[in-house]
């Protein structure tokens, strides 16, 4: 129902979506993602998509192992591999009719005022151009290390810079259980959370993700920025075909809900970086 409300989404696919453990594209998921991208346009909904994937493609293509590789020679793969990533996306969807653009940023770009109105003001003409904005972080060129799960909380910051109503998650999880479902069968899916309170926290530590266990946390930080963003936030199973199709059908993920309002997150955001009056151009 979040989603079915929601105008503006931003959906972050995970890097085990698109490339399979033995290192094969998952084509057949993004076409039927792709299809889920189509329908949502058609409803008039605006959509970026954060995509992973760079790292992970680039090793395929040189035919390297993603876990043995240092920092510079990860940046350098990532480059190669951001362009496959892109022309998969564009051969992809283009068969769908989408129009796509490439955004790669770093978290530098969305916490620092200037940039992340450049940022906000780039989204919202590609939105009135027809284009889909395709976001990864700029790997390349970041200089902290590159660390699995920062795309959770870059996707986090998008939907805050862009000021989305919904953030959609999509891993190899099904969301938050009470316990490791893994290790425990006696556990069950939380399907709403409101206060990220210390259990919440104990759980997501225990929790396992694509990136092994305690790779929920990035993803409960992202939900924090939510949180304060006036952005409804849900961690969901995306390795199922047609995975938002199936948010809307089934709900069978966990959703985070705000803690204030779009509005007031902006006059937070406003006092945050000293801004009294909004200007057209800043
Ligand atoms: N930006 C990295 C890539 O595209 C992935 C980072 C992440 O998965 O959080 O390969």
């Amino acid at each position: 129902m979040y989603l079915k409300n929601s105008k503006k989404i931003v959906i972050k696919i995970g890097s085990s979506l698109l490339i399979d453990n033995d290192k094969n594209i998952r084509q057949k998921w993004l076409t039927e993602f792709s299809k889920d991208i189509k329908d949502l346009l058609i409803q008039n909904k605006k959509i970026i998509i954060v995509s992973s994937g760079a790292i992970a493609i680039g090793c395929k293509k040189l035919n390297l192992n993603k876990r043995n590789l240092k920092i510079d020679k990860s940046q350098a793969v990532a480059s190669i591999g951001q362009i496959q990533l892109m022309n998969l996306f564009n051969k992809t969807f283009a068969k769908k009719r989408i129009n796509i653009s490439q955004i790669l940023l770093t978290l530098d770009d969305t916490e620092q005022r200037r940039r992340s109105l450049n940022a906000k003001r780039t989204f919202e003409n590609l939105f009135e151009l027809g284009f889909v904005p395709i976001v990864n972080e700029n790997d390349s060129t970041a200089t902290t290390e590159i660390k699995y799960g920062d795309n959770d909380r870059l996707a986090s910051r998008v939907a805050q810079i862009s000021g989305a109503d919904c953030l959609v998650l999509l891993s190899d999880v099904d969301g938050l259980y009470t316990k490791n479902p893994k290790k425990d069968k006696n556990v069950k899916l939380i399907k709403k959370i409101k206060n990220i309170d210390k259990e919440i926290e104990r759980i997501s530590t225990n929790s396992t993700s694509e990136h092994g266990t305690g790779g929920m946390k990035t993803k409960i930080d992202a939900a924090k920025i939510c949180q304060l963003s006036g952005c409804f936030m849900c961690i969901a199973n995306g390795l199922s075909i047609r995975p938002i199709q199936k948010i809307i059908k089934k709900n069978d993920c966990t959703w985070f809900l705000p803690k204030i309002s779009k509005l007031d997150a902006r006059k937070k955001m406003d006092n945050r970086f000293g801004i009294t009056k909004r200007r057209t151009y800043d």
